[in-house]
């Protein structure tokens, strides 16, 4: 099976295009779907987080106030930190176990759709990586028009991650998301071709 990372950075296109993807029959493994649903597979993650957060961040007794939560990690690195220590390696044993089950499902390609791909140094476990490309403009321009934003917001939260450039480095294929969206599938369908054509 033929597995490939795809990436992107906040409001890059990552989704526009794994919609393409599901639509044409192609089997997605979706990171931020499976960091909501550990929550509920695993409840140690809650009683985790409560011991170190405090039920502040808890609506009531089981669900997590997201974003809340997301507001206080987001403003302070150690607490992200400490946030990411707990959840992760759950995320990424059920991002492989899901993976493992494609392949048992006898998959011939699959795409895991992760905005942490390289953070996570999932990049090392795929036999390719994407990144979704747009220069930095356009990126603030589509997430302020989408989560209805400001400009320093939406500049704080794409300068938290990594950026878009290193991941282009770190990638064997840059999809260029600028242009219309019909011009991105083309550029997919061609990735795909070529990638088919490679081979593992
Ligand atoms: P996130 O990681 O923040 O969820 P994402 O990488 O999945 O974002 P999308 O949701 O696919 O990005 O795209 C961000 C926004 O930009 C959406 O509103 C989407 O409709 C729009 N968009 C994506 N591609 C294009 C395009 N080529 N032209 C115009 N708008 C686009």
């Amino acid at each position: 099976m033929i597995k490939i990372g795809l990436t992107g950075g906040i409001g890059s296109g990552k989704s526009t295009i794994s919609n393409f993807l599901k639509e044409n029959g192609i089997k997605v493994v979706d990171a931020d779907k499976i960091s909501r649903e550990v929550l509920n597979i695993y409840p140690e993650i809650n009683k985790r987080i409560r011991s170190e957060f405090g039920a502040e961040v808890f609506l009531n007794e089981e669900t997590l106030n997201r974003k809340m939560l997301g507001n206080i990690i987001f403003k302070d690195a150690e607490k992200k930190k400490s946030f990411e220590n707990i959840i992760i390696p759950y995320i990424i044993k059920e991002i492989r176990e899901r993976i493992d089950l494609l392949e048992k499902e006898k998959e011939k390609i699959i795409v895991l759709d992760a905005p942490t791909l390289m953070e996570n140094k999932l990049n090392e476990e795929m036999d390719y990586n994407i990144t979704v490309w747009v220069d930095r403009e356009t990126q603030i321009e589509r997430v302020m028009e989408r989560d209805k934003s400001s400009r320093g917001e939406v500049i704080s939260r794409i300068d938290s991650q990594m950026s878009l450039d290193k991941k282009k480095e770190l990638s064997d294929f840059t999809i260029d998301n600028r242009g219309e969206v019909e011009d991105t599938l083309k550029q997919v369908k061609k990735v795909l071709r070529v990638i088919k054509e490679m081979g593992k």
